[in-house]
């Protein structure tokens, strides 16, 4: 489904590149795990080695893919990216790992969805730079080793339990990204606005900041949305004139979309209140389990709409009253 408020990266969001922060400097937000990755970033840089590799998760449109790319810059190296379910067979990795530069970044997005084979291919090339490939096939097969340069490979994961354990515990910089407060989406806003050479007033960044559920990416596409509407419209983008096209966005007040306001209709007028668990929730709204928990939930539990619960999903007092509903007189525990 092609939400204007989903985190999920779009079609439409390939002109976000222009957007993207370049330097760490220029990245807002994320404050823990930028400061070490700085510190990490210039030690590695001082002794001439490869950054140890780095597990990024969090909830898509966070930075992952726009930090990895920062590493890569910041480190003075190059940058080859691929996608976990991209690689099929063992020698599609090999052949991306011995094209490498020495220190180089390579960065795997949904690392999470390696294939099994890939991943223990993966395992003597992280830990000691070595890659065992097979050669021929049946009696004539032999294992070749082969020396690969030092590098560092920074993997992108929404939730690092859907890792394997050893898989897991071969990155030595694990860092965890979280929501951006409106404060950093703000500033985010603005500077977008900026390089887009769209006058928004300041109300009017704090209004797309607010509505952009914890999320950069929202934010730049709601952004573009509402520089579309000013031109259109010959307006100034002032805080009445976002809330009108964010309204016709069916972006609400607190930024939920119509996705999140079905997801907390259905546990409010099917289940009501709750608990009911995730699959039951999947089947109803027709979406997969995954993009549940990855792109609807976080926000909605960070914010209190939502409980997560042993039982399953519980409407909040506050879904309730986002609803222009009445939570029942005994909520369930
Ligand atoms: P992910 O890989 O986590 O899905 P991306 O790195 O692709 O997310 O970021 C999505 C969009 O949000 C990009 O346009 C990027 O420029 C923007 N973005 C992400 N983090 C920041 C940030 N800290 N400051 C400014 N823009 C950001």
């Amino acid at each position: 489904a092609n939400r204007i408020a989903s985190a999920q990266r779009q079609e439409e969001d390939t002109g976000e590149g222009s957007l993207r922060p370049q330097r760490l400097a220029d990245f807002t937000g994320q404050q823990r795990s930028r400061e070490n990755l700085e510190v990490f970033i210039q030690a590695a840089g001082a002794r001439g080695e490869a950054l140890d590799h780095v597990l990024l998760h969090g909830p898509p449109g966070l930075g992952k893919t726009t930090l990895a790319q920062i590493v890569a810059r910041e480190l003075g190296v190059g940058f080859r990216a691929t996608t976990g379910p991209v690689l099929q067979r063992a020698g599609d990795l090999a052949a991306i790992l011995t094209n490498l530069q020495p220190r180089d970044v390579l960065f795997v997005d949904e690392i999470h969805r390696l294939q099994p084979a890939i991943e223990e291919t993966l395992y003597p090339a992280m830990e000691d730079f070595q890659l065992d490939l097979i050669i021929g096939e049946g009696p004539a097969a032999r294992t070749v080793r082969i020396d690969l340069p030092p590098f560092t490979l920074v993997g992108a994961t929404t939730r690092s339990g859907l890792l394997s354990t050893p898989l897991r515990d071969r990155f030595g910089i694990p860092l965890r990204l979280v929501l951006y407060t409106p404060e950093e989406l703000h500033k985010i806003v603005a500077r977008g606005a900026g390089k887009l050479d769209f006058a928004l007033s300041d109300e009017g960044a704090w209004e797309i900041a607010t509505r952009s559920r914890g999320t950069p990416r929202i934010a730049g596409r709601l952004l573009r949305r509402v520089r579309d509407f000013a031109a259109v419209a010959g307006r100034v983008a002032d805080r009445a004139m976002v809330d009108a096209a964010l309204q016709r966005l069916e972006v609400d007040a607190k930024g939920l979309d119509a996705m999140d306001r079905r997801y907390l209709r259905r546990i409010a007028e099917h289940h009501k209140g709750g608990p009911v668990g995730v699959e039951t929730m999947a089947a109803a709204l027709s979406e997969s389990r995954d993009t549940l928990e990855d792109v609807v939930e976080p926000f909605l539990i960070q914010e209190g709409f939502v409980l997560r619960t042993p039982r399953g999903r519980v409407l909040a007092e506050m879904g309730w009253c986002h609803l222009g509903l009445t939570p029942p007189a005994s909520p369930t525990p």
